[in-house]
C-alpha cells in the first residue's frame, strides 16, 4: 500500500509515522479518463506556461511581472506602482475568485490547475514511473543497496529533474525579466551578469528541492490554501468524495457469489494510488488535492468486478448522504454578489485607466510671488508618467481661468517611453482674477491636440484678496 492511513480516525498528517518520521509515499501509476484529460490538459498548460514568455506585442513582453522594478505588463498593457490599486484589486479579485470557485467546487483548482501539481504529478512523477517503475518497483528500489543499477537509475533520474527544474528556473526569471535579458544573462560570461546566474542557481535547487524531495508536503503541509479549505468547504461543496452510503459496508469481492453488502470491495486501490497518501473512504480530508487519481482507480475495480462506477465521483457530502439535488446555497450566493461587484469595480478601474499618469503640486513651503504686470505667480512641481511605448510631447493649457503657464527650463514638455518626467512651472494670474485666498484651477492636459486629462490645482493669493 502506498500510504499508511486505514485508520477511520486520525489527528496526524497522514505521511508521517509515530515518531514524527516522514513515510514516502509510493503511489502507484493512474490509468482512466481522468487521468487522461488531466494529462492532456497539462500539455496544453505546460505549453503556454513555456511559450508565453517568448510571446511579444509591439515588441515588449505580453506577460511581465517585473517585482524588482516594479513593473507589470499584463496583456501588453504596462502597469506601473501608480496603477497598483488596479492591480491589487485584481488579486483581491482573484483570491475571491478562488474562495468561491473552492465553496462550489472544492479543490478542482489543486487537481487541474495548480502548478505544483501540474509539474509533480505530470511531469515529475511519469519521469519517475519511466526511470525507476510503478510503485512496486520503486519502493524495492530505496530498499535495496546501491548498486550498479541503482546508482545508474537515480543518476538519471536527478539529472532529469535538474534538467527540468533548470528550465523551470529560467521560465520563472522569464517572467520576472523578460526573455531578452535572461538571454543576456544566460549567454554573457558569468562574472558580467552574476546577480542574474546566482538566482537561477538558487531557483533551479529550490524547484529540484521540491520537486525530488517536498513533493506533496507543499500540498499537505506547506500550501497555505490547502490549510484554508476547512473553513471554506462545506457539506454543499463538490469534491472527490467517496458514496459511503453505496459502498459500505464494505467487503472482498467474491466472484459468483450474491452480494448482499455494499459496492466497495476493499481492494484499497484508492489508497494505492493516492499521491498523499490518504484513504478517501474517510470523508473529505485536509491532504486531498482532488487529483482524481481514485476516482479512475475505483472505476476500473468497479468495471472489473461488474458493478456501477462512480462509488468515488465529484459529488457533495449532501448529495450523497441525502441524496439532496446541487443546490446553490446562500453563500454562494453572497460570494458571488462580492465576487461582481469587484469585477465591477475592476472594469472600470480598467476603463478609465490612463496612459499618462499626472501630478501637478504646489511646491511646498512656497506663497505667491509678485510679478510685473499686475501678475502673481504660483510655482508647482508637476510629474508625468508615460506608461506607454511610445514618447510623448505634452501640453498644458488653462482650462477654466485666463492665465499662462510656464515651464522652468523646458520649452515642450517630452515624456519618453516607459518613463517618468518631473519638473516646476509657474503660473501666472492676473491680481483681478485671484479673488480669493485659494483659487481652484483647471489644466488641460493636451497631446497634438487632443486633450487626454484634466487637472485640478489651486492657485495661492494673498490673505483677504478681494
Ligand atoms: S484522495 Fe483521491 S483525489 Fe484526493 S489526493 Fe488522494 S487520490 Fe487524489
Ligand atoms: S478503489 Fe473503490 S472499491 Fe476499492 S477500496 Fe477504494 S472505494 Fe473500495
Amino acid at each position: 500500500m502506498s500510504g499508511t492511513d486505514t485508520a477511520s480516525f486520525r489527528d496526524k498528517v497522514a505521511t508521517v509515522d509515530k515518531e514524527g518520521k516522514r513515510i514516502w509515499i509510493f503511489p502507484q501509476k493512474p490509468k482512466g479518463r481522468f487521468y487522461n484529460a488531466r494529462t492532456l490538459l497539462s500539455v496544453f498548460y505546460l505549453f503556454v506556461l513555456f511559450a508565453l514568455p517568448f510571446i511579444k506585442y509591439e515588441g515588449h513582453p505580453l506577460f511581465l511581472i517585473n517585482v524588482l522594478e516594479r513593473k507589470f505588463i499584463l496583456f501588453g498593457q504596462i502597469f506601473w506602482p501608480q496603477d497598483f490599486f488596479i492591480f491589487g484589486l485584481g488579486m483581491v479579485i482573484f483570491i475571491i475568485f478562488i474562495a468561491l470557485f473552492t465553496v462550489v467546487f472544492g479543490r478542482i483548482f489543486c487537481g487541474w490547475v495548480c502548478p505544483q501539481t501540474i509539474f509533480m504529478e505530470l511531469v515529475f512523477r511519469k519521469i519517475e514511473y519511466w526511470i525507476e517503475g510503478d510503485a512496486a518497483a520503486q519502493r524495492v528500489l530505496k530498499n535495496r543497496k546501491w548498486d550498479g543499477d541503482k546508482i545508474f537509475k537515480k543518476v538519471m533520474k536527478w539529472t532529469v529533474f535538474w534538467a527540468i527544474s533548470f528550465l523551470i528556473a529560467n521560465t520563472f526569471l522569464a517572467y520576472i525579466i523578460g526573455i531578452d535579458e535572461l538571454r543576456i544573462v544566460v549567454s554573457d560570461p558569468v562574472n558580467k551578469h552574476f546577480g542574474g546566474f546566482v538566482a537561477i542557481v538558487i531557483f533551479t535547487t529550490l524547484f529540484f528541492f521540491v520537486y525530488s524531495w517536498m513533493r506533496e508536503q507543499v500540498c499537505t503541509v506547506v500550501c497555505p490554501y490547502g490549510r484554508m479549505q476547512g473553513v471554506l468547504l462545506d457539506k454543499n461543496s463538490i469534491v472527490v468524495t467517496y458514496d459511503h452510503v453505496r459502498g459500505e459496508p464494505r467487503g472482498k469481492y467474491k466472484k459468483n457469489e450474491e452480494r448482499a453488502i455494499g459496492d466497495c470491495i476493499d481492494c484499497n486501490q484508492c489508497v494505492r494510488v493516492c499521491p498523499t497518501g490518504i484513504d478517501i473512504r474517510h470523508g473529505t480530508q485536509l491532504e486531498c488535492t482532488n487529483c482524481t487519481a481514485c476516482i479512475d482507480a475505483c472505476d476500473k475495480m468497479m468495471e472489473a468486478v461488474n458493478l456501477p462506477t462512480g462509488l468515488i465521483r465529484y459529488a457533495s457530502e449532501n448529495n450523497i448522504s441525502t441524496k439532496q439535488p446541487y443546490r446553490f446555497t446562500g453563500r454562494m450566493k453572497a460570494y458571488t454578489a462580492v465576487m461582481i461587484l469587484l469585477l465591477v469595480v475592476e472594469v472600470f478601474l480598467l476603463a478609465t485607466r490612463t496612459d499618462v499618469g499626472i501630478t501637478i503640486l504646489r511646491t511646498p513651503g512656497q506663497l505667491y510671488q509678485e510679478q510685473p504686470n499686475n501678475q502673481l505667480s504660483n510655482l508647482y512641481n508637476y510629474k508625468f508618467l508615460n506608461k506607454t511605448y511610445y514618447n510623448k510631447e505634452l501640453e498644458l493649457k488653462p482650462e477654466d481661468f485666463e492665465g499662462t503657464i510656464k515651464l522652468v527650463g523646458e520649452e515642450k514638455l517630452k515624456v519618453p517611453k516607459e518613463s517618468a518626467a518631473a519638473g516646476s512651472m509657474f503660473i501666472y494670474l492676473d491680481k483681478k482674477d485671484v479673488k480669493q485666498r485659494k483659487t481652484k484651477l483647471n489644466i488641460g492636459v493636451y497631446e497634438n491636440g487632443e486633450k487626454i486629462s484634466t487637472i485640478t490645482t489651486s492657485f495661492l493669493g494673498p490673505f483677504g484678496a478681494n
